[in-house]
C-alpha cells in the first residue's frame, strides 16, 4: 500500500519502478516509518516518536509530491502519543498517506479509529502469497513450503525465511571453524568469497557471534576447548579481523579482500 501511494505508474503499485523498488527495499526517502524507540520490539510508541514524526513531516518531501507514513505496531502507541498524533492525522498535508498497522483495534482510541478507514486483513491465498513473495525476491521453489509454515501471513513467511538464512549461515560458520583439515577450510572460504551482498553482512555477523561464543568458552574452560587447530590467539585475531571486515563492508570495501584478510588469520595467525 505504501508502494501504491508513492508509485506514479498507471496500475499502482507497478512493483518495478525506482519508487516501488525503494519502498520494498525500505529505502524510499518519502516513506517515513514510525516505530518504538531502540531495538525493542515490545516497546511502546510514545509522544517523543510522534513529535519526531511531526517534525519530519514539516519538511518538504524529497520526491516532491507525496509521502507515506508507516506506523508499525500502531496498537503500541500510548494514549498520549495517540492524542499527539490526532492533529497530524486530521490534516496530514497534501499527498501524505498514513498507514497504521495494528494487531488489535482496541488499544487505538476511538478518536484515532474514527479518522481511519479500517481494512481487516485476513490470511492470504497461496496465489496472493506467491505474488507478495515473488515481489520481494523470494524464489518460486520456496513459496509453497513458506505458505504452509506461515499460515498465510506474509510477514511471518518473510520472518521464517530470514530465520532459515540465519540458520544456514550459522551452520556454514560452524563448519568453517569445525576443521576437516586445511583443504576443507580453504574450499569453504572460496565458497564464502562468492556470497552475494545480502549474505556478506550476515556472514560476518554470524561469524562474530560464533567467535564470541568460542572465545567465551576458551576463557571458561581453557585452551583445550577451542575448536581443533585453533589457539585462542587465532580466535582473537579472527575476531579482530571480523570486526574490521564488518566496518569495511559498511564503507564498501570489497568483500573478497575482507575474506582474504580473514584467510590470512586462519592459517597465519
Ligand atoms: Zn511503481
Amino acid at each position: 500500500m505504501a508502494a501504491a501511494a508513492l508509485c506514479r505508474a498507471l496500475a499502482r503499485p507497478c512493483g518495478a519502478c525506482e519508487s516501488c523498488r525503494r519502498v520494498l527495499a525500505g529505502t524510499h526517502p518519502d516513506l517515513i516509518e514510525m516505530k518504538a524507540p531502540g531495538e525493542s520490539k515490545s516497546g511502546a510508541i510514545g509522544v517523543d516518536e510522534v513529535r519526531e514524526l511531526t517534525r519530519e513531516l514539516s519538511e518538504k518531501p524529497f520526491g516532491g509530491d507525496g509521502r507515506a507514513v508507516l506506523v508499525r505496531d500502531a496498537h503500541k502507541m500510548t494514549p498520549p502519543a495517540q492524542n499527539a498524533l490526532l492533529k497530524t492525522l486530521e490534516e496530514p498535508g497534501a499527498g501524505t498517506v498514513f498507514l497504521l498497522l495494528a494487531e488489535q483495534e482496541e488499544p487505538l482510541l476511538p478518536t484515532i479509529r474514527s479518522r481511519c478507514r479500517i481494512i481487516r486483513l485476513g490470511r492470504l491465498s497461496l496465489e496472493e502469497m506467491r505474488r507478495g513473495l515473488l515481489l520481494r525476491g523470494v524464489p518460486e521453489a520456496e513459496i509453497e513450503a513458506l505458505y504452509e509454515r506461515s499460515d498465510g501471513v506474509l510477514g511471518r513467511a518473510l520472518e521464517l525465511r530470514g530465520n532459515e538464512e540465519v540458520q544456514r549461515m550459522e551452520a556454514f560458520c560452524a563448519a568453517l571453524l569445525g576443521g576437516g583439515g586445511e583443504k576443507a577450510m580453504i574450499a569453504r572460504l572460496y565458497e564464502a568469497a562468492k556470497f552475494e551482498k545480502a549474505e556478506q553482512a550476515l556472514f560476518f555477523d554470524r561469524l562474530e557471534a560464533l567467535l564470541r561464543r568460542e572465545l567465551a568458552r576458551a576463557a571458561r574452560e581453557g585452551e583445550s576447548s577451542a575448536p581443533p587447530g585453533f589457539t585462542s590467539f587465532a580466535l582473537h585475531s579472527m575476531m579482530k579481523e571480523t570486526l574490521l571486515a564488518k566496518k569495511r563492508l559498511s564503507s564498501n570495501v570489497g568483500f573478497a579482500s575482507a575474506i582474504e584478510q580473514l584467510f590470512g588469520r586462519l592459517f597465519g595467525g
